[in-house]
């Protein structure tokens, strides 16, 4: 392999244009910084995509996960089930609340949580499902939402990383009582940092919205903001009902999410073509398995992730992974299992083997570079980096 095949090649990269540069630039010259009218429409068109009634903006999706717990009234003594394949906020925002995380293995073909495991792991002390739509498929999340109702306990959707799927015409955000999105640099839509709770539920978008601005009361008028323009009446500005947080979006933050969502549907277009030009690139690959897709699922793609078959070791698919860095093209090993990230091993005594679909998954997952300007050429450079990689493994093999 020649060194100057391809130029580097990154994982991920947000798509920012002039929009995004206008209406930040907006936002700076307003004179209003925080809780204004970008971060309102910003939750008007997130709720809106994801066929909710209310969107109620944080400043992170890990914060989102929270106020959404907090708002069920989840707690210590309370079990959550969810899934050891994700990236860490989801199990960590369970955490927070004191409550317990219940980690069931997933299926290998949606990389989802097995529906009918999540239905055995139920016990009286399981107070909702936190169900992660894995790199934006939405499998079995109307599996989850028949149990949970069933059950007569709350599905908590963690949708980060599907903002734009839809299941048999069905959104994202709309399958959970709740639903969180995060906008970090990587998502389909970014906001720098940001996140955003979506739901149907008036009294829970309540409290979500009092928790995220210091426990402060609802209906506080604006105006009263010491970030407003007009003389502030701090009355109820330093009134605090309940126990909250800082997790405000600035107006800063916000501006870049209106820009985003406004080329939603573009970002996601060009998304697909990307993914569709690996797919036919990959397809038939001996030693790699592609993503699957639902034929009744609209995807929203958020990563490209492929995976060696299952005689692959961990070792090997790490050999792959830093050939393919020593090439300049940036990758990633979605998701090393949460159960066995240290700080779980030492606080809850989880071992390798207890959730095994998941450990083999893990050990073999190749994330390749996706993001809205990958050319042909660069996917084409990719792929055969990627074949001549696993081609060297192979011959050491022998
Ligand atoms: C991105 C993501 C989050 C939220 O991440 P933040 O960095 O806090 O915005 C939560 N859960 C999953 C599954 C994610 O991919």
């Amino acid at each position: 392999m020649r060194r100057d095949m391809c130029h580097e090649i990154p994982l991920s990269r947000p798509d920012i244009g002039a929009l995004e540069e206008q209406l930040v630039l907006q936002a700076l010259r307003s004179g209003r910084l925080s809780i204004g009218p970008m971060v309102d429409e910003f939750e008007q068109q997130v709720a809106a995509r994801a066929g909710c009634r209310f969107g109620v903006a944080v400043n992170s999706g890990t914060s989102g996960l929270h106020l959404a717990m907090r708002a069920l009234n989840i707690g210590p003594g309370d079990q959550v089930i969810t899934t050891p394949f994700s990236f860490i906020a989801s199990s960590n925002a369970i955490l927070f609340t004191g409550a317990t995380p219940v980690f069931v293995d997933i299926c290998p073909r949606t990389m989802n949580m097995d529906p009918a495991k999540v239905e055995r792991a139920i016990t009286p002390k399981t107070k909702a499902i936190l169900a992660v739509e894995t790199f934006g498929n939405p499998a079995y999340m109307d599996q989850y939402r028949a149990i949970a109702a069933r059950q007569e306990i709350a599905l908590i959707e963690d949708c980060c990383e599907a903002l734009g799927t839809r299941h048999r015409e069905r959104p994202c955000g709309s399958f959970g009582r709740v639903g969180v999105f995060g906008f970090y640099p990587n998502k389909q839509v970014t906001t720098g940092e940001g996140g955003m709770i979506v739901t149907d539920d008036e009294r829970l978008a309540e409290l979500c919205r009092s928790m995220r601005n210091q426990g402060r009361p609802l209906h506080w008028r604006s105006g009263q903001t010491p970030s407003g323009t007009s003389a502030p009446s701090f009355a109820s500005w330093l009134k605090h009902e309940r126990l909250g947080y800082n997790y405000r979006l600035s107006e800063i933050n916000a501006a870049l999410g209106v820009a985003q969502m406004r080329r939603l549907d573009s970002i996601i277009e060009r998304r697909q073509q990307v993914a569709e030009q690996y797919i036919s690139r990959l397809a038939g690959h001996r030693h790699l398995i592609l993503p699957t897709i639902d034929p009744e699922t609209f995807m929203s793609w958020f990563v490209f992730v492929v995976r060696l078959e299952a005689s692959y070791t961990a070792e090997e698919r790490e050999r792959v992974l830093n050939g393919l860095r020593a090439h300049d093209i940036g990758c990633g090993d979605y998701f090393p299992c949460i159960h066995l990230q240290p700080f779980y091993r030492e606080q809850f005594g989880f071992e390798p083997g207890m959730f095994p679909i998941a450990e083999s998954l893990s050990h073999r997952t190749i994330a390749l570079p996706f993001h809205n300007e990958l050319s042909p050429r660069e996917i084409d450079c990719v792929c055969q980096t990627l074949d001549l990689l696993i081609g060297r493994e192979n011959l050491s093999k022998r």
